[in-house]
């Protein structure tokens, strides 16, 4: 049976409303024929206006961030059930970016966790491995850690893991397809043991139209994620399509 991919866009701090307006523009011609399953996370701020671009199209929008607090004096932050009335049907959850510059903690995400699902929201919970821990002989200790400390006992049916090496992220350098296949392997075994069934797992980090190919040919890659790439209305269309 030939597989239905995610291709995820994770557009970071940039564009705003004007120039996803402009994107989709271009985009959403070019993907009619596409049959993957068409995933983009826009800054909060475009949220709302990227929603409403793709009603009628099978692009699903979300948030890259969320609140770990129901509702209250939190200035500055956006809640679970506020970015699904935005218009968001996934949430990005523990970006390396975020544990990086914000000290995102495993116990914070868990609570992250708890309030995307219980907005409705699909979290897609990012691990991965910085450049020293891999060559230390450490990813897939370190990839458990964070699957462990995040995932704690409730139901979790409909959730998405993206493997991201840290290494790979906006550097250019990406996993091969048989490194990026041991770890998903290895990450789906031990979700097996956590009883979560039936988990989409992505490989992100550096991803463009001309490596796609190769790593979706693996057996436990079930889609990616995009961050540069998917800027490019053009390129990231090229990449659905294929
Ligand atoms: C990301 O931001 O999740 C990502 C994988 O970025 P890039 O594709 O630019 O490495």
């Amino acid at each position: 049976m030939k597989k239905i991919p995610i291709i995820a866009g994770n557009w970071k701090m940039y564009k705003t409303i004007a120039e996803a307006k402009d994107f989709f523009s271009i985009f959403l011609p070019l993907i009619k024929e596409s049959s993957a399953k068409i995933l983009i996370a826009p800054p909060f701020t475009a949220l709302f206006s990227c929603a409403e671009a793709v009603k009628g199209s099978p692009v699903l929008i979300g948030a890259q961030n969320i609140s770990a607090y129901k509702e209250g004096a939190y200035t500055g932050e956006v809640s679970a059930r506020m970015a699904k009335e935005a218009g968001a049907a996934f949430v990005l959850l523990g970006h390396s970016e975020r544990r990086l510059h914000f000290h995102e903690t495993g116990a914070l995400l868990q609570k992250k966790l708890h309030e995307a699902l219980a907005a409705g929201l699909i979290p897609i919970l990012c691990v991965g491995e910085t450049a020293e821990e891999r060559e230390a002989g450490r990813s897939l200790e370190i990839v458990k850690k964070q699957l462990d400390e995040a995932l704690s006992s409730e139901e979790l049916k409909d959730l998405i893991i993206a493997y991201e090496p840290v290494w790979a992220i906006g550097t250019g350098k990406t996993a091969t397809p048989q490194m990026a296949q041991e770890m998903h392997q290895n990450i789906r075994a031990h979700l097996r043991e956590k009883m979560v069934k039936n988990c989409p797992i992505l490989y992100g980090g550096s991803v463009k139209s001309d490596t796609l190919a190769a790593l979706l040919k693996e057996d436990d890659i079930d889609g990616v994620l995009v961050g540069g790439a998917s800027l490019d209305p053009k390129h990231f269309a090229a990449m659905a399509l294929l």
